[in-house]
């Protein structure tokens, strides 16, 4: 359904409108077909949420108007991750943790790809790039140390910390397939999403469980 709309002349008009949108807000978009899909993915949330067709939703609740709030927020948050990136204090990380980060990043790819079909919560594709990108920016630096540990700092940290805890929420909200055999807890937990639980608090960070993710 979303390679349909996808394809659609009024979502591609659209996503000129939201990409001239966030550039007027001072923000950046990546190029490709990441904003057609964007919008694909809200317009059947939205469709779905309200109980209406996707047309209707595409002739009434994506006004010009709409779309400049949509590409502040977008904006707004992306604003919000420079910042965080520029303030999170570094953390220090010895070997054995660090080789559990790049584990864990590795089980963070290997979930998103079984789940490639089920972006419309946590996006797998992003969860992938980034936990290549992280498996790099991590591995390259404790290669290097030769043993002792290393600092991880900046974007390095903000992203791979982003990594674990998308991938933690997805499975712990059931909107993605876990490969545990077990039965999840009440919370929606269980011992693979422990473990990366604890590689996540390595790298500074935390899971907030009655937070769930804006949709
Ligand atoms: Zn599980």
């Amino acid at each position: 359904m979303v390679a349909e709309l996808d394809t659609s002349k009024r979502v591609r008009e659209l996503a000129v409108m939201l990409r001239q949108a966030v550039i007027e807000e001072d923000g950046s978009i990546p190029a490709g077909d990441h904003v057609e899909r964007l919008i694909a993915e809200r317009v059947i949330a939205l469709a779905h949420d309200l109980g209406v067709a996707q047309r209707t939703v595409l002739d009434r609740y994506m006004t010009p108007d709409q779309i400049r709030i949509w590409a502040r927020t977008l904006v707004a948050r992306q604003h919000e991750a420079e910042h965080l990136a520029n303030d999170a204090p570094p953390v220090e990380v010895d070997q054995r943790d660090g080789l559990l980060v790049l584990a864990a990043f590795g089980v963070c790819g290997v979930l998103a790809m079984r789940n490639a079909d089920r972006h419309q919560h946590v996006d797998p594709m992003v969860v992938i790039k980034d936990a290549l990108d992280s498996t790099v920016h991590v591995s390259a630096p404790l290669y290097q140390a030769n043993g002792q540990p290393v600092r991880i700092g900046g974007v390095t940290l903000v992203v791979g910390r982003k990594v674990i805890s998308m991938t933690v929420q997805a499975l712990s909200n059931g909107w993605w397939d876990c490969t545990c055999s077990a039965a999840h807890r009440a919370d929606g937990g269980c011992a693979l999403q422990d473990r990366l639980e604890h590689e996540l608090a390595v790298l500074g960070g935390w899971i907030n469980r009655s937070e769930h993710l804006p949709r």
